[in-house]
């Protein structure tokens, strides 16, 4: 029989009104209690509950590298990983995950639900039991799954391509660059051929980030002489239009040029979900041009922030941060 480990984090799935009427996190045992199929799964399933199980929306880079370090202490005694997470933040944490997390050989899969596991009509019971399901896939003792996915509603995602889209709708996840690696209807069917394949043969865990990334959107009437450069900003995202396009005005080449001084590396981020960065299609991307500003190519926001957060986290270089933030690192881009 697999052996899980199932991860505790909070997030609605384990929620209950609390004395003021809002939704707060409670403890796994309620939980599973109102789960019986559990049971009945032909898995081995240990529970690991985080110390303080948290809305999503309070999750840090913290959090990501105590799971990070959760997952190495226990690595060599399962067959593979499951974590019950908010969806506000999912993405980000498995973001980060895939890319702390190189060379891994067992699934790591992260799954939550719009509904509390209480509730009449909850999509709990269904993402968690099919996430355990596509945990314990194997072939000749080898687990077929080898990266880090988000399973809600039917479908598994590479959980670096994944973005919540919908907060009122049971679909809430889409993957709008790379197709779904699995639908689970009446039977499970995983697409093998899209799965990642790690270039990294060795397991390597790293448990240090560096948040110093800011974000500024861009839009029709912005103000660039008011746009701040922080001092402790690295990198700033920056949150184009379409095929990533920016105002070739004064005003912003001024703003890139107070970047390139206080020595923060631009990121070029579409605010289009779907579809990549073409440096150059239009006029309108020359000034970033000219600015070595960096391409996010076809990431998703959440997977170019936390890859940023990452690669600053190992004190790279310039250039080899450039080099490692173009790669594919956990199948992000292409
Ligand atoms: N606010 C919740 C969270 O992210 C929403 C959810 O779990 O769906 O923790």
């Amino acid at each position: 029989m697999r052996k899980i480990c199932l991860i505790y984090t909070g997030g609605t799935i384990g929620m209950k009104q609390n004395p003021n009427g809002k939704l707060a996190p409670v403890d796994f045992d309620q939980l599973r209690a109102s789960i019986p199929a559990l049971a009945l799964l032909p898995v081995e399933l240990d529970v690991v509950t985080v110390d303080k199980p948290v809305d999503s929306s309070e999750m840090q880079p913290e959090g990501w590298i105590d799971l990070v370090e959760r997952i190495e202490e226990h690595y060599q005694d399962y067959d593979g990983f499951v974590l019950l997470h908010g969806t506000d933040t999912m993405a980000y944490t498995a973001s980060a995950l895939s890319f702390l997390i190189q060379g891994l050989k067992k699934p790591i899969i992260i799954t939550g639900s719009q509904l509390p596991v209480g509730v009449l009509r909850t999509d709990a019971t269904e993402n968690l039991l099919s996430a355990l399901e596509f945990a314990a896939m194997e072939r000749d003792g080898e687990a077929l799954i080898q990266e880090v996915c988000i399973y809600f509603e039917y479908k598994l995602y590479r959980g670096n391509r994944a973005y919540k889209r919908s907060s009122n709708e049971f679909d809430a996840f889409s993957s709008p660059n790379y197709p779904a690696l699995a639908e689970s209807g009446v039977r499970m069917s995983l697409n093998e051929d899209l799965l990642w394949k790690p270039v990294e043969s060795i397991l390597r865990f790293q448990k240090k980030v560096d948040a110093s990334v800011g974000v500024v959107a861009l839009y029709p009437g912005l103000d660039f002489t008011k746009v701040p450069v922080l001092e402790d900003w690295k990198v700033i995202l920056l949150r184009t239009f379409g095929a990533g396009n920016a105002p070739n005005t004064p005003a912003f080449i001024d703003f890139l040029q107070r970047c390139e001084k206080g020595g923060v590396q631009i990121i070029n981020t579409s605010q289009c979900v779907s579809g990549r960065i073409v440096p150059g299609l239009y006029d309108s991307s020359s000034a970033l041009e000219q600015f070595n500003t960096l391409s996010a190519k076809d990431m998703t926001f959440e997977s170019a922030l936390v890859k940023a957060m990452v690669l600053l986290g190992r004190n790279l270089g310039r250039d080899e941060f450039i080099i490692k933030f173009s790669e594919s690192l956990s199948g992000e881009c292409a």
